[in-house]
């Protein structure tokens, strides 16, 4: 986000931001008015997300007329004589398919102007870190009013539950490695002032993950992006974190979808037409978009510089995964919903953990959260479809009829539109979350009572596989304090939510009433080892 950082697991474009703005790419409009009639120009037409998905970047050959792009491994590309050449030179700065994948990255992330792709996540991390520079002499004023000189090194503020491997990077890496400074915040539980306070002079960067991982505590992007485009107060330069609104994945998970490529990607929005209201975006717009420039520019020299870039064959698989991105991602939370009603309704679960039920404490964020376009579908298409579900008979026997406990939200309980969202046509528009919840990606974590009874749920389940990652069309289920977050120290992890018992699922596209079932009989099973 801008300027803090939104690292989104690959729940999707419009999950991952919260900006819902038309696409400028020129892709695929056909706006315009007629000139034989009169009425009003209607807006152009700009395509949706899944056609997006499938076309940008993937057009027919032109000398074969092949309508899948083919993968190029060469290397190296021929030049009429030097520099002159087709746009290519050597594949590590650029090659047709990574080209093509980051033209696809830049289109379905909306709002977002220019994609670069890495060869993990992990590698995007590095190097927008690495963007931040080091150390420097800064000028300050001394005690006495008297300009001293003095060395300031980027400080970054990170929430506190970030993936394990991001924490890892931020404290090992960029803190004892680079002697960067790093806070790690309970961004969830702060109030506006404790962010405030968290926010310094020297604050480069804000690192949120939302959802996390593995808690999946939603948080208050615009919120906090307004905080940061602030000027800070003693700083009469703006700060680099000003300008520098980017969105990472990890497109291992949920943009590939196929648990068959490791690849990371960062798209940076078009600053002149960012959705950041003009009066917090200080008092000078145009130094603003030129230091957004420069840390793109930045970000695009260190790519090749450092040489973490994806494989042609691996940008060619993600961009066939990310064509069918828009369609997993509903059947994903479909079927993460049902999972997660499940469970709840279990008498073994101590707490269940997915931000589209309405006990949890992020629903009203989580709703807001979503692009107006998400929330329309889940009105028009799956609330009407959840009030006639039915259950399993596996599951039926916990499944309160509907699936989930009535909605704390009273019915004038609404919230407020999201400032980064034009494409809302009225502040009401789907401003209340629908009573018995909704699909929230497939991320669901729960709690048992203890590691013994989340390890023997873990060695039952037959459709789950015990294995790290998330996102695939397969479903997989992993132990967190022992697997993904096992580096971080265990009381930290406990403050955060990671305790021996909890236990996260990557619910895929299976049949939703095969997964129920599948779940349930894993549950009574540690039920009838008296776990
Ligand atoms: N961020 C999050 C939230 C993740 O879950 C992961 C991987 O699990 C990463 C970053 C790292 O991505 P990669 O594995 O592609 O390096």
């Amino acid at each position: 986000m801008s300027p803090a950082l939104d690292l989104s697991n690959g729940v999707s474009a419009s999950l991952s931001n919260g900006h819902s703005l038309p696409h400028t790419n020129g892709l695929h409009t056909n706006g315009g008015s007629h000139p034989l009639k009169s009425k009003p120009t209607p807006p152009p037409h700009t395509d949706g997300f899944s056609t997006l998905a499938i076309h940008t970047g993937s057009h027919p050959d032109p000398s074969t007329g092949a309508v899948i792009p083919p993968i190029s491994l060469s290397t190296t590309f021929a030049q009429s004589s030097p520099g002159v050449h087709l746009g290519f030179e050597y594949s590590r700065s650029d090659n047709p398919n990574r080209r093509a994948l980051e033209e696809l990255l830049a289109s379905i992330e909306v709002g977002g102007k220019e994609g670069l792709g890495f060869a993990s996540g992990s590698a995007a991390t590095g190097v927008v870190v690495q963007a931040l520079g080091g150390a420097r002499v800064v000028e300050k004023e001394g005690r006495d009013g008297e300009r001293v000189r003095d060395v300031e090194v980027p400080h970054v503020l990170s929430v506190n539950d970030v993936y394990g491997g991001t924490y890892r990077y931020l404290k090992r890496v960029a803190s004892e490695g680079q002697g960067l400074d790093v806070t790690l915040l309970d961004i969830e539980n702060a109030t506006e002032e404790d962010i405030r306070a968290a926010i310094r002079r020297n604050t480069k960067l804000i690192w949120l993950e939302s959802p996390t991982n593995p808690t999946l505590k939603t948080l208050p992007i615009p919120l906090i992006a307004r905080i940061a485009r602030e000027p800070l107060p003693g700083s009469s330069s703006v700060p680099i974190l000003l300008g520098a609104d980017l969105v990472l994945h990890s497109l291992t998970k949920y943009v590939n979808g196929h648990s068959d490529v490791v690849m990371g990607g960062v798209i940076v929005p078009d600053p002149s037409s960012h959705p950041a209201p003009q009066s917090l975006v200080g008092r000078n717009p145009e130094a603003r978009q030129e230091q957004a420039k420069k840390f793109y520019e930045k970000l695009r020299f260190l790519q090749n510089a450092t040489g973490a870039i994806p494989s042609p064959y691996d940008c060619w698989l993600a961009q066939r995964g990310a064509k069918t991105l828009g369609l997993r991602m509903k059947a994903h939370g479909v079927n993460g919903l049902k999972v997660a009603k499940v469970l709840e309704a279990h008498p073994l679960v101590q707490k269940v953990i997915y931000p589209g039920l309405p006990s949890n404490p992020g629903y009203k964020q989580a709703w807001a959260n979503l692009s107006s376009h998400a929330r329309r579908w889940i009105e028009e298409e799956v609330v009407p479809l959840s009030s006639k579900s039915t259950t399993s008979s596996a599951a039926s026997s916990y499944a309160p009829t509907p699936l989930s406990p009535p909605s704390p939200l009273s019915s004038t309980d609404s919230l407020p539109p999201s400032p980064l969202d034009p494409s809302s046509s009225s502040p009401a528009d789907h401003a209340t979350p629908p009573r018995d919840g909704f699909p929230f990606s497939g991320m669901v974590s729960f709690s048992l009572s203890s590691y013994d009874a989340a390890v023997a749920f873990l060695q039952k389940s037959r459709l789950f596989t015990l294995a790290e990652s998330l996102g695939g069309v397969e479903s997989l289920a992993e132990h967190p304090a022992s697997m993904t977050h096992g580096g971080i120290p265990r009381a930290e992890r406990i403050a955060i939510g990671i305790d021996d018992g909890l236990v996260r699922l990557s619910v895929g596209i299976e049949e939703a009433e095969d997964l129920v079932e599948d779940v349930v009989q894993a549950l009574d099973y540690v039920a009838g080892l008296g776990l």
